[in-house]
């Protein structure tokens, strides 16, 4: 009976890159970065565990206030734990569904606020693959 009711089962294997996966809502992958709302408070760096984004800042006397000059986060360190986005005072940081981050050169990781600043295509708008729900999403449903 096990045998017959798997010989029925759709396939389990995802034929990637044809077929990704939807990601679940709470996914923690590349994290995206709004440079204009980071008041440099340095928060994401006391909470990350292994103080990872690098702020980059410096005191305008004019207006009393700190200018924020560089953000960079080094992906071929982050545990994707997301902290720092949790405890963002200013909302400026954001997980996206980003998971494709293979490179040949580990220096690429190292994203800085323009790459940070780059919002990823869902899998869902991309035409030219096939998108495949989780068994949990298919449950839900
Ligand atoms: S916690 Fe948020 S506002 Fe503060 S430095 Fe980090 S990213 Fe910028
Ligand atoms: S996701 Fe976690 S490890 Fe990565 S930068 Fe944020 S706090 Fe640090």
């Amino acid at each position: 009976m096990i045998t017959l009711s798997h010989a029925n089962r759709l396939p389990v294997t995802i034929q990637y890159p044809y077929e990704k996966l939807i990601t679940s809502e709470r996914f923690c992958r590349r994290i995206h970065f709004e440079f204009d709302k980071c008041i440099a408070c340095e928060v994401c760096v006391r909470v990350c565990p292994i103080d990872l984004p690098v702020v980059d800042w410096k005191f305008e006397m004019d207006i009393r206030k700190k200018r924020l000059l560089n953000y960079s986060i080094d992906f071929g360190i982050c545990i994707f734990c997301s902290n720092c986005i949790e405890y963002c005072p200013t909302n400026c940081a954001s997980m996206t569904e980003e998971y494709e981050l293979s490179t040949y050169d580990r220096h690429e990781f190292n994203y800085n606020q323009i790459a940070l600043g780059h919002l990823p295509m869902s899998v869902i708008d991309d035409y030219t693959i096939r998108t495949i729900l989780n068994s949990i999403q298919r449950k839900t449903q």
